[in-house]
């Protein structure tokens, strides 16, 4: 059934491809500043492009690089890599990068939102391809300069030169991406498991399943900073286990209490149910549902995104985790 990935690692890929070409990141916020930063320290010719001066204008000068006027950077680009928010990447481009493309351009995405569910159209005689970290901004850089990378996507929409995955291989390598390994994908497959990923496990599904047992904790009478050591700090660690040393190698950590009281009941926790809300979930993405209603939202200046914010601030579980901060703090490992 499922097919076997395609992944180049750090020897097979040159940075040659990219040698000499102008190199305009757009953006500089979580994602924009790692990759500014690794591309230029693996010696590519960037220039970063920003709407406005303000604190990622500051942030770029003061790592050294001297910012322009989006619509400046793009006028002396052969690159153009789109890192500001996915919302606002279509706007960008009919101001600023449309009205200025020139025949053999490259438009590259860290996410293929905007090209799979066709909100950026770009002509045909451009390369358009993708390189997604899997992983947050800050992790990517900081993994870079300890020597080593965070795993990428590559994936190309359309090949106008002919040599737009070499491309994308470049820059997965000038990112450290290659240093653990790049994934062959495509815009559709990318967009699809991310979207589903953060909905349903990463941002979702991980932050209701910490409040639904903290706060269940706190109802029976049990003092929540016990309930957060439990439910909410002592994640990480198991993460961290199963992230290093697989599920087996978390398992091999734990009790055998927990071991068995895990088998058991978690299947009872997240039961078939779940299974089907989070195939509901990936109809709604795959359907573009959900980025119809993330658009609408958005137009609407974000109320859902801002009610969440606010409601996440003032919760009991970060009140008590802004109090428990100094322990956790004090206990994390020096060096
Ligand atoms: P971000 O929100 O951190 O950065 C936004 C940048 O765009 C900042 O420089 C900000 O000043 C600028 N910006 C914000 N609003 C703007 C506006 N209205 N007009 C003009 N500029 C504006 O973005 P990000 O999270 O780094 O995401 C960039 C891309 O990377 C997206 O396509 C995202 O899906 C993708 N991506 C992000 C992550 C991540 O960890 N954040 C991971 C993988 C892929
Ligand atoms: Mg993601
Ligand atoms: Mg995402
Ligand atoms: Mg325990
Ligand atoms: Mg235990």
């Amino acid at each position: 059934m499922s097919r076997i990935a395609k992944i180049y690692v750090d020897s097979e890929v040159r940075l040659d491809p990219l040698k000499g070409k102008k190199i305009a990141v757009l953006g500089y916020g979580s994602q924009g500043r790692a990759w500014a930063l690794n591309l230029r320290d693996s010696g590519l010719d960037v220039t970063v492009g920003l709407e406005r001066e303000g604190k990622s204008w500051q942030q770029a000068q003061a790592d050294g690089f001297h910012p322009k006027k989006t619509e400046d950077a793009v006028k002396g680009a052969d690159v153009v890599i789109f890192l500001v928010p996915d919302m606002v990447q279509r706007f960008i481009y009919r101001e600023h990068v449309q009205p200025n493309l020139k025949p053999g351009m490259d438009l590259v995405f860290a996410h293929g939102f905007n090209i799979h569910y066709r909100l950026i159209e770009p002509p045909q005689n451009v390369d358009v391809y993708m390189v997604a970290p899997k992983g947050p901004g800050p992790i990517v850089r900081d993994f870079f300069v300890k020597g080593g990378g965070v795993p990428v996507l590559v994936a190309v929409h359309q090949n106008y030169s002919g040599r737009a995955m070499e491309k994308a291989l470049a820059i997965a390598k000038a990112l450290g991406g290659t240093r653990a390994g790049a994934i062959e994908t495509t815009f559709k497959e990318e967009t699809e498991t991310d979207l589903v990923g953060e909905q349903t496990i990463l941002v979702g599904g991980v932050m209701e399943l910490m409040k639904a047992a903290f706060e269940t904790l706190v109802e029976l009478g049990y003092q929540p900073e016990v309930a957060y050591f439990e439910a909410i700090n002592e994640l990480k660690m198991i993460v961290d286990l199963i992230y290093e040393k697989g599920f087996t190698g978390m398992l091999n950590a734990v009790s055998d209490t927990a071991k068995y009281g895990g088998f058991t009941v978690g299947k009872r926790v997240i039961n078939e149910e779940t299974r089907k809300r989070i195939r509901e979930a990936a109809e709604r993405v795959r359907s573009g549902k959900f980025a119809e209603e993330w658009i609408e939202e958005y137009g609407r200046g974000s109320p859902t995104l801002k009610k969440g914010m606010e409601e996440a601030e003032k919760s009991l579980e970060e009140q008590v985790g802004r109090r428990l901060k100094e322990i956790i703090e004090r206990g994390k490992p020096k060096s």
